[in-house]
């Protein structure tokens, strides 16, 4: 899953408008943000397949991919941003979001996500098996998750508007290079195209700062508060 865990990053400001666009993204993205620094340190294993619609077998990921470690995960960012800003809504909203991402990961993936680190029996529901099908559920997560963005922000400025729809067209671009593409010639390939996702956590915290939330409108520039 790839631009699903995005759209429910765009979704939750609908929830919860108040942390950041970026701060979503880190949290619906964390596993996978985490993921490629653990394959560069021979932490997790993963292998390339090649095959159409699971050209990966991931091998071994209990410190990314066990939902215990994923529960931690997602109460550790809840306290660090309690922490922070000293707001318990945003805190619990976005360790929701940092589990989503497990719970996301085991509608597509075939049984490889461990439930703890050892031993564990392993699970996911395997839409990946058709391309179709799981291009189908993606892209319906995205157009709702962008929707639902929409109706709750606003942009401030041009920047607020360009910025936006780019990163939505170059999300979804990806996903059908991901998709449809030639399988990554290496795993050090993998986790380097994996740290790039960083640049989408910054992107969001820029859009987010020349957008501002629908329905109190505090726009900096009230005229230009229409552009959308
Ligand atoms: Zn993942």
């Amino acid at each position: 899953m790839f631009i699903g865990h995005f759209a429910l990053g765009f979704a939750a400001k609908k929830i919860n408008p108040t942390p950041s666009l970026g701060t979503y993204f880190l949290a619906v993205q964390f596993l996978d943000l985490l993921w490629p620094t653990l394959l560069l340190l021979h932490v997790e294993k993963v292998e390339i397949t090649g095959k159409k619609g699971l050209p990966l077998n991931f091998i071994s990921y209990p410190i990314s991919h066990s939902l215990a470690m994923v529960l931690l995960w997602g109460l550790l960012f809840s306290v660090l941003y309690w922490l922070f800003k000293k707001e318990t809504k945003s805190a619990i909203v976005l360790g929701l979001c940092v589990v989503s991402h497990w719970v996301l990961d085991l509608i597509v993936h075939i049984p490889d996500l461990p439930l703890y680190p050892g031993k564990s029996p392993l699970f996911g529901l395997g839409l990946w098996k058709s391309i179709t099908a799981s291009l189908i559920v993606e892209l319906l997560l995205f157009v709702s998750g962008i929707f639902l963005y929409l109706t709750a922000t606003k942009a401030s400025n041009k920047a607020g508007s360009i910025g936006f729809w780019s990163l939505a067209i170059f999300l979804l671009v990806i996903h059908i290079a991901n998709m449809f593409g030639a399988p990554p010639s290496n795993v050090k390939a993998i986790a380097w195209a994996g740290q790039l996702q960083w640049l989408f956590v910054i992107w969001a915290y820029w859009i987010d700062r020349n957008r501002h939330t629908a329905d109190t409108s505090i726009a900096v520039n009230p005229k230009k508060a229409a552009i959308t």
